[in-house]
């Protein structure tokens, strides 16, 4: 190959592994994401101007078009995203990168020489990228709320797992036999398909956050065996690198889910099948409602706050809303952090981001461990927009589909405070018994809205 190219390569490389190093943290975040896009421009620059392509004219100016036409897409959507949406963009990106890694293995295979290393990476290519593009197109239904219900088919777990079995065996024997005919690629490619959709379609309550990372992390592998493929080793590396991270990311999320991977792969996943037909208990109890005056008096003379955020301070938009109120309960010498759980929102780091845009200080976001124990020498949890990530049943009904999931222990806090619009549940579609908890008052309304008002009434004290 061509020595600047590989040079270039590598360049790309250490680039991708110096961003995502600045990407571990929210404050240099930004500054990893350019530089690792910087990294993969130039690899594409430099693979298209110094890779020799034996191409004519016209085929430069399809790749170039084609580029020009992704970049505006990209650009566009990235720009007018909203940040609740941001899981469904991501998951769109996965599933977009499966479905290229399975069509360059359906175009390979057309040009197989019948070399086995070369016939078990195309179709792993055509397997791995067919279910991670179908399963991300699910989950990205399911999170915007195209597809609202989770479809359970009747022994879901044993249908799948017997699928992925045929999946692997079919590979192995067109493997073994050699088989060149189209129609055998297209049959696995229908197989990865389906197994994607099966996979995910009955995953619900909580446990959404780790198909999204495991999905994420299959991407990553599918772009690393077309690497192979192509011999090329930026895309090897860059897919290691996605691949690899996602998967201590998913592991990360299992651990926050109380789930075990090998649960998670093969059987378990969803976890809310109620053994015995029991279901969940429904929360009965009285709600007491509180105004904002009472919440702002009862701020205003504590000693220590946590605030709780949530799915709806997103929705809200009101980052910015929260960090007047820390900083002027601050001003007069309330101690405020602000708790947060691993998967509140909607996406991995949600909170962390959002809160960080608005220059909240960073050793002011207490990880759940840490925050935990503080509870209870805490005068006021102030929950905003946050619901299932605080739903005790997590630790005391066995038959809650959230159960085993830890929770942040608002409950254990002097007063609690809950801020939401209504009494609908959060995603896990189930009713929280914190609720109706003694020391729980409910300050109903759109916590912008809300939270501006706390501020006012708080300023005029
Ligand atoms: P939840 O979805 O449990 O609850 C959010 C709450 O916000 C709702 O009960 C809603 O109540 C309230 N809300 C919505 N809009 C507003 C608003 N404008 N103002 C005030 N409140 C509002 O969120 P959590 O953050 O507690 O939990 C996250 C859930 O999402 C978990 O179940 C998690 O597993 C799941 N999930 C997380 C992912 C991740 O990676 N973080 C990915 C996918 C799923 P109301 O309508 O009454 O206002």
């Amino acid at each position: 190959m061509n020595i600047y190219l590989s040079l270039i390569y590598l360049l790309a490389t250490v680039t991708f592994i110096y961003g995502l190093k600045l990407l571990g943290h929210p404050e240099t975040a930004k500054r990893g994401n350019q530089i690792a896009a910087s990294g993969m421009a130039l690899a594409i620059a430099g693979t298209i101007l110094l890779h020799g392509l034996e191409v004519s004219g016209f085929v430069y100016g399809l790749i170039g078009g084609a580029i020009l036409i992704g970049a505006i897409i990209g650009y566009v959507i990235a720009v007018k995203v909203k940040m609740t949406k941001m899981p469904e963009l991501v998951s769109l990106f996965n599933g977009f990168g499966g479905a290229s890694a399975a069509l360059i293995g359906l175009v390979e295979f057309g040009q197989n020489t019948g070399n086995t290393n070369q016939t078990i990476t195309i179709l792993a290519a055509i397997a791995i990228g067919s279910l991670t593009f179908s399963g991300s197109m699910i989950a990205w239904a399911k999170l915007n709320g195209t597809l609202w219900k989770d479809i359970r088919l009747p022994k879901y777990n044993l249908i799948n797992n017997i699928l992925l079995l045929a999946i692997i065996a079919y590979a192995v024997y067109m493997v073994i036999s050699g088989s060149s005919g189209f129609a055998f690629a297209l049959i696995l490619l229908f197989g990865g398909l389906i197994y994607g959709v099966l996979l995910v379609i009955p995953i619900g309550g909580a446990d959404m956050p780790v198909v999204i990372s495991l999905l994420n992390s299959l991407t990553g592998i599918a772009a690393a065996i077309t690497g192979i493929l192509y011999d090329n080793m930026v895309m090897l590396a860059g897919g290691i690198l996605v691949g690899s991270a996602g998967l201590i990311l998913t592991y990360a999320m299992c651990e926050a889910m109380n789930r075990s991977l090998v649960n998670v792969m093969f059987g378990a996943f969803g976890g809310t099948e109620v053994s015995g037909g029991e279901q969940h208990t429904q929360t009965q109890g009285t709600i007491k409602k509180a105004s904002v005056s009472d919440v702002a008096i009862l701020m205003n003379y504590a000693q220590r706050v946590i605030f709780v955020p949530g799915y709806g301070l997103a929705v809200a938009q009101a980052q910015h809303a929260i960090h007047e109120l820390e900083q002027l309960l601050e001003n007069r010498g309330i101690e405020v952090k602000y708790a947060i759980h691993p998967v509140a929102g909607r996406m991995p780091g949600h909170m962390n981001v959002l809160l960080a845009e608005t220059n909240v200080e960073y050793d002011k976001l207490a990880e759940m461990e840490d925050v935990n124990p503080e509870f209870q020498n805490t005068d006021v949890a102030f929950v905003v927009g946050a619901n299932d990530v605080v739903n005790p049943a997590a630790r005391n009904d066995t038959s809650s589909p959230i159960y085993g999931m830890p929770i942040l222990d608002v409950d254990h806090a002097k007063q609690i405070i809950v801020n939401k619009r209504s009494m609908n549940p959060g995603y896990a579609g189930i009713d929280n018994e914190l609720f109706y908890n003694q020391k729980t008052s409910m300050l109903f309304g759109d916590a912008k809205a809300i939270i501006q008002a706390l501020v006012t009434e708080l300023k005029g004290m």
